[in-house]
């Protein structure tokens, strides 16, 4: 595996970041995940505008967007795979051991694994922990994702890929690393980012397309919602048959089927979207 590390392309082996890099340390970073068939990432105009977006929540500097555009090419071209998912790992550098930042710029990393595409449909859990819509790190890509690893496990323990969030006044929020939409009467919705949720790039791509609605929503519409589907740049448009012990039957229902079949398309043809 050749990986992309502050400026060039080095071996797996060779690369490598100081033990006291605050994204190690102290969790100093934020990430994007991008999908790319065949060597073509998609959406990287919006995952860089996202990554730019957390920098500066972050306080750190922007990312020179043509630098990782390079990267991300040049890691694709490097190791070929038909599906593969890019990780851009941007974090605040190596620092003295403690909070604050060094004198070191950010720390640049770019890397590929291959994925598969995912089921049409998976079983959720919701979790008892709440995400905070209020917090300094809302709405950015932070490298934090603690809460999430923990929250996944318990996901796999009961059979499930993912566990839902609901927010500090109980309403439905996000997955561990995925947004989530609701079918009721017919019409499509999903919490809006005020939930506390992270503005997903599938999300706001689900939207435009489909139309859904951005409502709160309690965490409760689960029990009755007719239909669930998950969005995420690795699951795409993601049916839910099962949430805790409620089983969907028939699972995708029409309109989850309806926005899966519309966002393969549109996502076929346009790559930028
Ligand atoms: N919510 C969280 C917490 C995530 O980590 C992710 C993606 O990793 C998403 C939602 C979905 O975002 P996207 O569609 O941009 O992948």
């Amino acid at each position: 595996m050749r990986i992309w590390l502050d400026g060039e392309l080095r071996d797996q082996d060779s690369a490598r970041v100081s033990v006291f890099d605050h994204g190690l340390t102290v969790g100093d970073g934020i990430f994007e995940t991008v999908k790319a068939a065949w060597g073509t990432p998609f959406a990287l105009t919006r995952h860089l505008d996202r990554l730019t977006r957390s920098a500066r929540g972050l306080g750190l500097p922007d990312p020179d967007h043509d630098e990782v555009r390079e990267a991300c090419a040049a890691v694709l071209e490097a190791n070929p795979m038909p599906l593969g998912r890019l990780r851009i790992t941007y974090t605040g550098g190596h620092g003295p051991l403690g909070s604050d930042r060094g004198e070191h710029g950010p720390t640049l990393v770019v890397a590929v694994g291959a994925t598969t595409r995912r089921p049409d449909t998976t079983a959720v859990i919701t979790v008892p922990w709440t995400r905070n819509e209020r917090g300094a790190l809302t709405g950015l890509k932070t490298t934090s994702y603690a809460e999430n690893v923990v929250a996944l496990a318990r996901a796999h323990e009961h059979g499930a890929s993912e566990a839902l969030f609901g927010n500090t006044v109980g309403q439905l929020c996000e997955g561990t690393g995925s947004n989530v939409f609701v079918v009721l009467d017919g019409e499509i919705h999903t919490p809006p980012v005020a939930s506390g949720c992270l503005p997903g790039i599938t999300r706001a791509l689900a939207v435009e397309w489909t139309g859904a609605k951005e409502t709160d929503l309690p965490l409760d519409v689960l029990r009755r919602a007719d239909e669930v589907f998950l969005t995420s740049t690795l699951r795409d448009v993601q049916a839910v048959h099962r949430i805790d012990d409620r089983e969907l039957p028939g699972t995708p229902g029409p309109v989850t089927a309806k926005a899966m079949r519309i966002f393969d398309e549109r996502s076929g043809h346009d790559l930028d979207p």
